[in-house]
């Protein structure tokens, strides 16, 4: 998505530890607008399949999931990172290791909102090492719903999270992948 990489070699910063700070557009400070043709590619992107939700988790998907719902016209579902371990059986519970963290959550979701009659779409801000997609799966796999994609804004392509998801045979669609980056570089894949 053009506008996509082009905001992040504008207005992207890189970090120590392979870290693309996107703050000022994504993360902290959201530009709705560029979020709005976020949301308007993952339509066209998944556009005729069946999906009755989208599942993400938060914090900084739920905001990019929210604009995307509108034109899929389905709710949002987010995965919720429990502090505590005393979770009740009405709820589906995986674990997490955060990538900026470096920290095992637990996440979890009420029973409530998805069941095996439910069509999912994935989505989330970042793809790193694929932890958090692997989570969100994990739920949609006890929940017995129909897994139907995953919609990524930034894939790290250096990373093994878009191998490990492509491998599994889910449709990962990202909007920009990153081959490398550096303090001075920013490359793409085509
Ligand atoms: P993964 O679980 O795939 O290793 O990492 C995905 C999660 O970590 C995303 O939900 C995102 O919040 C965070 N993340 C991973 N890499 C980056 C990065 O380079 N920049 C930012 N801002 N977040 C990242």
């Amino acid at each position: 998505m053009q506008l996509l990489k082009e905001r992040i070699l504008k207005d992207g910063t890189v970090k120590p530890g392979s870290i693309l700070k996107v703050d000022s557009f994504l993360n902290h400070q959201m530009d709705i607008s560029l979020i709005n043709e976020i949301g308007k590619e993952f339509k066209n992107r998944f556009s005729g399949l069946p999906i009755t939700k989208i599942l993400t988790i938060e914090a900084s998907g739920i905001g990019i999931a929210c604009i995307a719902a509108q034109y899929f016209q389905v709710p949002v579902v987010f995965a919720k990172k429990a502090q505590s371990m005393n979770l009740d059986g009405e709820m589906y519970t995986t674990k997490v290791e955060s990538f900026t963290h470096k920290k095992v959550y637990n996440v979890i979701l009420s029973k409530k909102f998805l069941g095996s009659k439910d069509h999912v779409l994935l989505i989330d801000d970042f793809l790193a090492n694929g932890c958090a997609l692997l989570g969100l799966i994990d739920i949609v796999k006890k929940s017995g719903a129909s897994l139907e994609g995953a919609g990524i804004v930034i894939e790290k392509g250096f990373q093994e999270g878009g191998k490990i998801i492509r491998n599994m045979g889910i449709r990962l669609e990202s909007l920009a992948i990153i081959d490398s980056m550096t303090d001075y570089s920013l490359t793409f894949r085509d």
